[in-house]
């Protein structure tokens, strides 16, 4: 099937509703509009980029579908870039069903997850790092990673790598006007100009761009944070006792493991998801040892380890066994049962725990909880990085392409320094420029593509 065919999904989630959204792309859409649509009252005009009153009706018997709302907005000023087509009808199964059902009966076939905003992006209306974003302002949990991907999205990332790009390009330029015309009377490109630029201008850009990788990605992905201990430490209390303060609005996440429980929290913005493990402790019997495998490898996955242990009894070598599993891992010893051990000293944890942040708590009491919020927060924002302060790179991929980019920078103003000639100078900035265009999408390969557009839902 070519690219240019029409395609169609409901684009609001499932389930009942008071408003459900069939959206069509493609040439079909006006013709669907004449087939399908009854606009009611004596004016039978459809006008582009308004909304409609009216009924969809079944061609072939007359019948009436749903009451609905209808618009047509006619390419190029819409979200494809195509002729795009929105039904608001009531939400509910058997309505959605059958209008899309009565719309890929005309010769519209359904869509792909993401495919409207791929179709997008390869129309030239969304550079590949805004497509992102709109991934991103789907799924964001909380306000900030909200506000940074949303300022993806209007652009603010691309405007950034726009800035790199006409630098490196108009170097690149330079350099092979240089190169082509050597007698000529065309200004010769200094080493010391081409330099500035390269380090000067080009190089902290890049710098920074790359430092708030961390900040972004805990944003967009969060923070996953385990928490460990034998059992009757006190684990669930303070799951209980963190969730009940601070519980995010949210869905769970997709990836969650059927045998474990995700809960997200909301810390100055950063989502937190914290995974409830069973209880951990060294066993012979089998199903027990299955189980703690899983406890182990879940927190070799988690980011931040919350180390509870029950400071009103004698540590125990269970206690022993699961630091060794957290080991190398960025955690917090959490100190329970504090209302049962008030006033004790915690001298001899932090001598057997040292270099580890300690923090008393009662889980019970719902003491402590506070300090430990802040401590788990500042495990990962370094001053000046808070999320949300600056244009932050959130993926990986971005990240990489930088990497490069940058790479490819240095060695050309290293290469400079060194008296290579301008052949080689040429030849960086190329490289270095293509890593930028592997960030936007121009040179982006196919299956990367699809891999992108993959984890968007359908209708999207
Ligand atoms: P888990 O097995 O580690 O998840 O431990 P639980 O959360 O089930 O707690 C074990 C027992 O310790 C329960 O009886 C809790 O009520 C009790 N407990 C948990 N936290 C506290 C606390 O801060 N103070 C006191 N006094 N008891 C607690």
């Amino acid at each position: 099937m070519s690219d240019s065919d029409s395609i169609a999904a409901v684009a609001t989630p499932p389930g009942e509703g008071a408003i459900g959204i069939v959206r069509v792309s493609g040439d079909r859409c006006g013709y669907l509009t004449t087939r399908l649509f009854q606009r009611s009252g004596r004016d039978r005009t459809i006008e582009s980029h308004r909304l409609h009153y009216g009924y969809i009706v079944d061609p072939n018997t007359g019948e009436r579908v749903d009451e609905v709302l209808l618009a047509l907005m006619r390419a190029p000023r819409t979200y494809t870039r195509e002729d795009v087509l929105e039904i608001q009808c009531h939400s509910g199964k058997a309505v959605l069903e059958r209008i899309l059902g009565l719309v890929l009966d005309s010769g519209v076939r359904p869509a792909e997850p993401g495919e409207f905003t791929k179709r997008a992006f390869l129309n030239g209306r969304l550079d590949l790092a805004r497509a992102e974003a709109v991934i991103d302002v789907v799924k964001a949990q909380t306000r900030e990673a909200l506000a940074v991907s949303s300022n993806q999205l209007q652009g603010v990332l691309s405007e950034k790598l726009e800035f790199l790009r006409v630098h490196l390009a108009d170097l690149k330029a330079r350099v092979e006007v240089a190169i082509d015309f050597p007698e000529d009377d065309v200004e010769i490109l200094a080493p010391e100009e081409a330099i500035l630029v390269l380090e000067g201008t080009v190089l902290p850009q890049l710098v920074r761009l790359m430092e708030s990788f961390e900040a972004g990605r805990l944003l967009r992905e969060g923070i996953k944070v385990v928490i460990a201990g034998r059992p009757n430490v006190g684990k669930s209390s303070l799951l209980n006792a963190l969730l009940q303060q601070n519980r995010a609005i949210v869905t769970p996440y997709p990836g969650t493991t059927r045998d474990s429980v995700e809960e997200v929290i909301s810390l100055s913005g950063i989502p937190m998801r914290i995974i409830d493990t069973a209880g951990l402790r060294e066993t012979d019997d089998e199903i027990e040892r299955v189980s703690l495998e899983t406890t182990k490898d879940r927190i070799q996955r988690a980011d931040l380890a919350l180390f509870v242990v029950d400071y009103s009894e004698n540590l125990m070598p269970e206690d022993q066994s699961v630091f060794q599993q957290i080991q190398g891992k960025p955690s917090i010893l959490v100190a329970n049962k504090q209302d049962i051990w008030k006033g004790a000293s915690l001298d001899p944890l932090k001598w057997v725990f040292q270099g580890h942040r300690i923090v008393p708590v009662s889980a019970l009491e719902r003491t402590g909880l506070d300090e430990l919020k802040k401590a788990m927060v500042e495990e990962f924002v370094r001053p000046g990085l808070e999320p949300g302060s600056q244009i932050m790179l959130t993926r990986f991929r971005h990240k990489e392409a930088l990497e490069q980019c940058s790479k490819h920078v240095v060695e050309a103003a290293a290469n400079l320094k060194q008296g290579g000639g301008l052949d080689m100078l040429a030849a960086d900035i190329g490289w270095a420029l293509k890593a930028l265009d592997m960030l936007t999408g121009e040179t982006t390969p196919e299956e990367v593509l699809d891999r992108i557009f993959s984890q968007f839902c359908i209708g999207k």
